[in-house]
């Protein structure tokens, strides 16, 4: 049977990212991937926002993606656009480019990690063990890993496999969303109806001064309510002419369809993302509407969480509890993803109380404070773990600094491109010996004479030394003194080692 540290069930953007943090670590990692390539039906996704495009910046990547895709300000809540431009982040703003783009651009990076990837293969279901995890293919075969994650999507057949709930709200609204050709010319852009929001839009746009400028030729994407929710059918052309004629009064002569796809405003989380040796991320551990586009940044995000603690259990340098730390902090930033997509979806409908609702929270949005908080929450900037009480640093994001050290100017973001954690002394230079650690985590001296800022949060007190995690979160702030380092090494990248 062929064996690997860690199988991933599902190659799309989280499967992606988890793949490609495993192998920066070293880690033997496998993709185990119904489609036979990357090409995605249908459109989903249409961008990246700020905190997900920093994480790529973190893995020197990010230019991949900022040259292919049209920056705008996309962050929002409820309609209401939230302006980042003013966030203290080299990206503030996100970034318009769909799915499919974005999972090529993923794939080949994953490549150059030289990843395994078994196309065209699905996974059905597995046993575990004390010891490890057998993986049961489609074709009969199965491989056997310490660690099986499933990536695979909404109707993970892993998650149900291991017997985890799945519990949260059933739809109460379903559209249709479809590529296809019309003989008439819809309006292009966002309508709003009795019966709910629909659009008409183009594959190929440009973003000029914030707005979406379609290009004239190409095929048309749409989207439409329809009545029924809760059908169990996947779409067909009628029930998308129906569906038209019922919220447009015509279909414009819908016809020739590329896709033709649905989402509703389902809303469900994981009970827990780990049983054992079987973990859960990605769409497989929460779903919801995609108002909002938090769904695949939440995906990669997890990833980015659950990586490098894996890497580390496998590679033996950290204690399996390690990865009780990745259900404790992504479940509550899942929780909330819901919570906030579910309120959203309620400040969608189209009547004049919840009209009148939308416009009362447009006007609170519009006040500087609540702008600042709901747009670090949407953009992913203001995620914020809970490592107990310190430093306001302490379990946020590191912002990107301009250091100076011995070797030169060098951005913190370029000192995790390997995913390898970082304590970052900006005191006097060889006060820390972390001999112990030295083959885990890079000891850099440094400087830095600028002010230190977080999105929402505003400006906070220069640290003398920090403790970067390779997800980009501080996990220690020094003082004068060197209290609990020894300690926050240890819990993060496990007990020393002794020549
Ligand atoms: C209309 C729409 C618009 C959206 N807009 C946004 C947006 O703007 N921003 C945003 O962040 N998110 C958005 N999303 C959500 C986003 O598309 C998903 O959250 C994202 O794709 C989740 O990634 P994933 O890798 O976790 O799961 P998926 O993308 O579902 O990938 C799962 C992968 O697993 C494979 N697979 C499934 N079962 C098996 C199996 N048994 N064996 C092997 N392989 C398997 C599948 O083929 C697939 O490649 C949108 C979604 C929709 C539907």
């Amino acid at each position: 049977m062929t064996e690997h540290a860690v199988v991933i069930a599902g190659g799309g953007p989280t499967g992606l990212m988890l793949a490609g943090e495993l192998a920066l670590a070293g880690v033997d990692v496998a993709i185990v991937e119904r489609r036979p390539n990357q090409e995605l039906m249908g459109s989903r996704a249409g961008g990246l926002h700020s905190r997900t495009i920093e994480i790529f910046d973190m893995r020197g990547i990010a230019d991949r993606f900022l040259s292919e895709g049209q920056i705008a300000q996309v962050t929002g809540f409820g309609g209401s656009r939230l302006d980042i431009s003013d966030f203290p982040t080299r990206h503030p703003y996100g970034l318009g480019l769909w799915q499919n783009h974005i999972e090529r651009i993923m794939a080949g990076w994953v490549d150059e990690l030289r990843v395994k990837i078994y196309r065209a293969r699905e996974v059905t279901g597995f046993t575990q063990d004390d010891r490890g995890v057998d993986v049961e293919l489609a074709d009969g075969k199965s491989l056997r890993a310490e660690y099986l994650v499933g990536c695979d999507g909404g109707r993970s057949v892993v998650r149900k496999a291991a017997g985890i709930e799945f519990p949260g709200w059933d739809p109460t609204t379903s559209n249709i969303l479809a590529q296809v050709e019309m003989t008439e010319k819809p309006p292009l852009g966002i309508h709003r109806t009795a019966l709910g929001m629909y659009s008409f839009g183009r594959l190929e746009y440009e973003i000029q001064g914030g707005v979406i400028v379609y290009k004239d030729v190409g095929p048309i994407g749409v989207m439409v309510p329809e009545a029924d929710v809760g059908r169990a059918t996947e779409p067909t052309l009628r029930d998308l002419s129906e569906a038209l004629i019922a919220v447009c009064g015509t279909d414009y002569g819908v016809h020739s369809p590329t896709w033709i796809s649905r989402f509703t405003d389902m809303a469900r989380q994981a009970a827990t993302y780990r049983d054992r040796r079987v973990l859960l991320a990605g769409d497989a551990a929460h779903v919801h509407s995609p108002v909002g586009g938090q769904g695949l940044n939440t995906g990669v995000q997890d990833a980015v969480n659950l990586g490098w603690k894996l890497a580390q259990v496998v590679k033996r340098t950290s204690n399996e509890r390690l990865l009780d730390s990745y259900s404790a902090e992504r479940h509550p930033v899942g929780a909330r993803v819901l919570r906030k997509t579910m309120a959203q979806t309620a400040l969608m409908r189209v009547d004049d109380r919840t009209e009148a609702l939308r416009e009362t929270v447009s006007e609170l949005l519009s006040m500087d404070e609540p702008r600042k908080r709901f747009a670090a929450m949407m953009s992913g900037l203001g995620i914020h773990y809970d490592l107990g009480p310190g430093h306001p640093l302490l379990g946020h994001r590191v912002p990107d600094l301009d250091l100076v050290t011995a070797n030169g100017p060098v951005r913190v973001f370029t000192l995790l491109h390997d995913a390898r954690p970082v304590l970052l002394n900006l005191g006097e230079p060889g006060r820390f010996d972390i001999t112990p650690w030295a083959d885990r985590v890079q000891l850099i001296d440094g400087t830095y004479d600028g002010a230190w800022e977080l999105p929402a949060i505003g400006p906070v007190s220069a640290p003398v030394a920090v403790l970067i995690r390779p997800d980009g979160y501080v996990a220690w702030v020094g003082d004068l003194t060197q209290v609990g380092l020894t300690e926050a090494l240890t819990t993060w990248f496990g007990p020393p080692v002794t020549a």
